[in-house]
């Protein structure tokens, strides 16, 4: 927080002066696209505040975005309009979701259905289809509620040893070895809760505490899925194993498929709309998004949207808001204020190569 402050600041006096309202003016024409992951069950948000976002916050983001004449379109179409030449309808904003989580369908959509918010549901297919667990998160859900301490565990294979849980190095190398050790053991969901269980147990963390019949760590089954779009959440794709395989085309097209082909199969409409997991992308990813038939795909790189011509609309960049982001920065951004003083930066930034002798 203390390193937040003189930004907070700097924003409320932006603010104060009027620059975020000149800001939104400027920038009207340019579409906005948020995303969210998962929503808040229990204490999800304290673990990892971007991960997962409470109701409360989503309402209060949607309600000041529409007191602000904020306009709330598909991604089809907010893709669509974009492309199309002509003057645009202002403050035209996407919300959009990733990964596939049970807390998105059961705490956020309804937010949004009940603003009358449509919004997309980025999924990735082999966490749904395994329908256990999300094995990264529940591992680390379950360090982090075990507090920093010393541990020695044991029964967990080429996992065992002696850890120093205040440490973060030490606790990213347990979660991968537990993480490991349950992928090559346990199969189906029955097997992997058990194993859950097991390893919460050896850190001396309840079950009641890690509490996986709340499916805090699940994603959505198929019925929920399928319920979706009729709330206003269309399904795109996340891709099938939830990683952008760089520079490696055929592997690329592949996991696209394989995605495309799950959420057809469950007759849901074809995905004309991707998603970059973890935010990794690659320059050679357009020419196989263009040969699949897909419109758009989205980054984790904050910023607005104007122009999508050449291949920009295969890199569009995408606000991650959730607990972690202050009101005054989420303003700011989809203000249009942030973009602006980022245009700012990098203006000033830049070579003055005009001004060097001998250049056109
Ligand atoms: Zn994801």
């Amino acid at each position: 927080m203390t390193t937040l402050r003189p930004k907070i600041l700097v924003l409320f006096s932006a603010r104060t002066l009027g620059l975020f309202k000149l800001s939104r003016y400027l920038t009207r024409s340019q579409l906005r696209i948020l995303c969210y992951h998962g929503g808040v069950i229990g204490d999800e948000d304290g673990f990892n505040p971007k991960l997962f976002c409470s109701a409360k916050t989503l309402h209060t983001r949607m309600q000041w975005m529409q007191s602000r004449g904020f306009r709330f379109v598909t991604l089809d179409d907010g893709v669509s309009q974009q492309a199309a030449p002509g003057a645009k309808a202002p403050l035209r904003t996407v919300v959009t979701f990733d990964d596939g989580w049970y807390s998105t369908a059961s705490e956020l959509v309804p937010v949004l259905s009940a603003l009358q918010i449509p919004s997309t549901l980025y999924l990735s297919t082999k966490n749904f289809l395994e329908g256990w667990p999300i094995l990264n998160v529940t591992v680390r859900y379950t360090i982090w509620k075990a507090g920093g301490r010393a541990l020695t565990l044991q029964g967990w294979g080429a996992a065992d040893g002696d850890y120093d849980l205040r440490q973060p190095g030490e606790r990213n190398r347990l979660a991968n070895g537990v993480v490991a050790a349950i992928q090559a053991s346990a199969h189906g969901r029955e097997q992997v809760c058990a194993a859950l269980l097991r390893f919460a147990e050896s850190l001396g963390v309840p079950a009641a505490a890690l509490d996986l019949a709340s499916r805090r760590f699940d994603y959505v089954t198929e019925q929920e899925l399928r319920a979706l779009p009729q709330q206003g959440c269309s399904i795109e794709s996340h891709g099938h194993v939830h990683e952008y395989p760089k520079g490696q085309p055929a592997v690329f097209a592949d996991d696209l498929r394989q995605c495309e082909e799950a959420i057809v199969g469950m007759g849901l409409q074809q995905p004309r709309h991707y998603c970059y997991p973890s935010g990794s992308f690659g320059p050679e990813a357009t020419a196989t998004l263009g040969a699949l038939g897909l419109r758009s795909a989205t980054t984790c790189i904050p910023g607005l949207i104007g122009d999508i011509g050449g291949n920009r609309h295969h890199y569009l960049p995408r606000f991650l808001d959730g607990e972690d982001v202050h009101p005054l920065e989420f303003e700011a951004e989809m203000s249009g204020f942030s973009e602006l003083m980022r245009n700012a930066i990098r203006f000033i930034r830049q070579p003055r190569r005009a001004l060097q002798p001998g250049m056109a």
